[in-house]
């Protein structure tokens, strides 16, 4: 089945890709159904809300199965925040680096105990004729004090996820792809696909 994914970023397709590639499901990018200047604006106030509306503007315009992922770090002592503002946490265009160092400052009196903190990605499917997938995942794990390492992207040199010692961004690909928050998610979309093909 080919699968439009509804993202210009290229971490993220790779990550996908490495997970869904079992499933066969053929990915292809915005810009080979030619919309990769087309820009959904992320307005809703939870990531379900801004992936099903990605996924469904995409799958609109190109009549193809589309996934979309709306994702994004949620740290407690900061209620929740970044949250679905993570890419734009240190203003509209910030890029990860203003990002994390507006974190580490916000958290800069906040001890270790209290660092805690969860990725969340929500994957939506949308099929011609209009069926929704909707999947959650979440990787839990805590901010520290300083970026370390440089592989990933966004905020991946200041997590540490549950059970680990190095950040995302010091795990090789391979490992961060088997615990992320977006592998969560796209197994609970596997479990789901697997039962539609069932009914
Ligand atoms: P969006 O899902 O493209 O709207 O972006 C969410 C933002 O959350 C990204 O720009 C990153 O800052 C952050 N984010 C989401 N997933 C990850 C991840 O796996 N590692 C690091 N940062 C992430």
């Amino acid at each position: 089945m080919i699968v439009v994914v509804a993202t210009q970023n290229k971490h993220k397709i790779k990550e996908i890709n490495a997970i869904t590639e079992p499933f066969g499901l053929e990915l292809k990018s915005l810009s080979d159904v030619g919309l990769e200047n087309h820009i959904v604006e992320e307005d809703g106030t939870t990531f379900e809300e801004n992936s099903l509306k990605k996924a469904m503007e995409i799958h609109k315009l190109c009549g193809f199965a589309t996934l979309a992922d709306d994702s994004g770090l949620m740290v407690d002592a900061l209620d929740g925040a970044p949250g679905v503002y993570s890419a734009r946490y240190a203003g509209e265009d910030a890029d990860d680096e203003q990002n994390n160092k507006k974190l580490l400052q916000a958290l800069s009196d906040t001890p270790k105990n209290e660092r805690t903190a969860k990725f969340v990605s929500v994957i939506t499917m949308v099929f011609p004729g209009g069926e929704v997938l909707c999947a959650r995942g979440e990787c839990k794990g805590h901010i520290e004090y300083e970026a370390c390492g440089s592989n990933g992207f966004g905020y991946d040199p200041l997590f540490i996820p549950e059970g680990f010692t190095k950040s995302f961004a010091q795990l090789d690909a391979e490992e961060k792809n088997r615990i992320s928050h977006r592998a969560e998610a796209l197994k609970v979309l596997a479990a789901m696909l697997e039962e539609r093909q069932k009914s």
